[in-house]
């Protein structure tokens, strides 16, 4: 049976299109193997929001070729779709599949290499083997963009605004319940567009949670990343009142200082943001909020940038992804003056991830000796104790079986532990 490995670079909407492609090599037949092994097939999904992660993103093609010099490198996703704008090849990509056909990535392996249908066909007797192993699932509601924030290229690539029929949503999300998942997370490059003007057939994302949510099985609903100005007060009265929705939400700052803002075409201000952070820990106590920061913008001077540190004390982020500015092609920030030199973005992000750090400590501290419900997700490397996420986002360690992977239960929270906390299995449930 030949075998084939998948890897994501970015966002949650490439991590789940990476879940439906290898869904589809499933279903032709294909095995699905680690990253890291010997493989037939290596599909790379990548990603080209910062030149760090166009590079990164090359990297992983490289490597996929030196692990197994015989095998198919496929590349696709967004960095796969600027070289083929560009007119660029990397040696080491066999196939490059264009980002809007990347669901397709498995027709296009077998059109340009057909040895593999000879081998499948071969191979089609073995039994299937089910590798759906992630306790939480991610359900894509919705796709494009047209905020055109100054420095993303999103909004060229993915124009076009799409909500996901609710019928087709509901679908997925039992069949993903049938399959053993208990969470599922919401997501969209623009989630708090879905409703019926782009397609929904009915609910916006509020109403569509409530659906979601009367699902028997499905304990857990995530919303992945949400724009500050679309959550609305029905979200934050739905997120209070109903259980199953995680008290958490992924809320991106980007800069913490209003005139930065202003020049990313964010579409808030500071106060804007720090209000809603107030308003939502107002109706759900200890909400977990994490975001995304861009560190050195053009135009972030230094009081700029101690206004973004001041956000992030005052919001207490329970995480925070940091990235470094860096400009993308054909967007307004690539020409914009005051560009700040990289040894100056380099020191910032030092500091601002010591701040994030220290608020992230603070707000987990406030759990300690209070009882979360925790999924359990994998043993870790380091410390061999279970690790899991709670309802509130946080990482949490603890003493307990590998057979409660994929479960949900209950965990004392003792104390901090250097990325998340630790904990004391109390009960759990089948
Ligand atoms: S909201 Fe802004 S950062 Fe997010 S995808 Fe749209 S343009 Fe890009």
């Amino acid at each position: 049976m030949p075998t084939a490995a998948f890897t994501t670079l970015g966002c949650k909407v490439n991590q789940y299109e990476t879940q439906k492609i290898l869904e589809s090599f499933e279903a032709q037949g294909f095995e699905i193997v680690p990253f890291e092994s010997p493989a037939d097939v290596y599909v790379i999904n990548t990603c080209s929001v910062t030149q760090s992660a166009e590079s990164k993103s090359r990297q992983t093609v490289r490597r996929a070729a030196r692990q197994n010099p015989n095998a198919v490198v496929v590349m696709t996703g967004c960095y796969a779709q600027f070289t083929l704008r560009r007119g660029e090849t990397l040696a080491e990509a066999h196939l490059t599949v264009p980002n809007p056909d990347k669901l397709r990535t498995v027709e296009y392996l077998l059109e340009h290499f057909p040895h593999f249908k000879a081998q499948l066909a071969q191979a089609a007797r073995q039994s299937e083997t089910p590798l759906r192993r992630r306790t939480r699932a991610v359900l894509k509601i919705q796709d494009g963009c047209n905020v055109y924030c100054s420095f993303c290229s999103i909004p060229y690539t993915r124009p076009v605004m799409r909500s996901t029929p609710y019928q087709e949503v509901l679908a997925e999300a039992r069949a993903l319940v049938q399959d053993g998942y208990r969470e599922i997370v919401l997501t969209g490059v623009l989630i708090g567009d879905y409703g019926p003007q782009t397609g929904s057939g009915g609910p916006d994302l509020v109403q569509l949670c409530a659906m979601l949510s009367a699902i028997d099985g499905l304990e857990r609903i995530r919303i992945s990343s949400i724009e500050p100005t679309l959550i609305t007060d029905a979200l934050i009265d739905l997120i209070a009142q109903n259980p199953k929705m995680c008290p958490q939400l992924h809320i991106p700052l980007q800069s913490g200082d209003t005139g930065v803002l202003r020049a990313m075409n964010r579409p808030y201000d500071q106060a804007f943001y720090l209000d809603l952070i107030r308003q939502l820990r107002a109706r759900i106590p200890d909400c977990g909020v994490s975001t995304d920061i861009m560190v050195g913008f053009p135009s972030e001077d230094e009081a700029a940038f101690e206004n973004t540190c001041a956000v992030v004390e005052q919001a207490e982020f329970c995480r925070a992804h940091l990235f470094r500015y860096s400009p993308r092609p054909d967007t307004p920030a690539e020409s914009m003056p005051d560009q700040v030199p990289d040894a100056v973005k380099a020191e910032r992000m030092q500091r601002l991830q010591q701040v994030c750090k220290a608020a992230a400590r603070r707000y987990a501290t406030r759990f300690i000796g209070r009882t979360e419900r925790v999924l359990v997700e994998t043993r870790s490397k380091l410390s061999g104790l279970m690790t899991g996420t709670s309802d509130h986002y946080l990482q949490v360690e603890f003493a307990a079986s590998p057979t409660l992977i994929g479960r949900l239960v209950q965990v004392r929270i003792t104390d901090l532990a250097a990325d998340g906390v630790l904990g004391e299995l109390v009960e759990w449930s089948v």
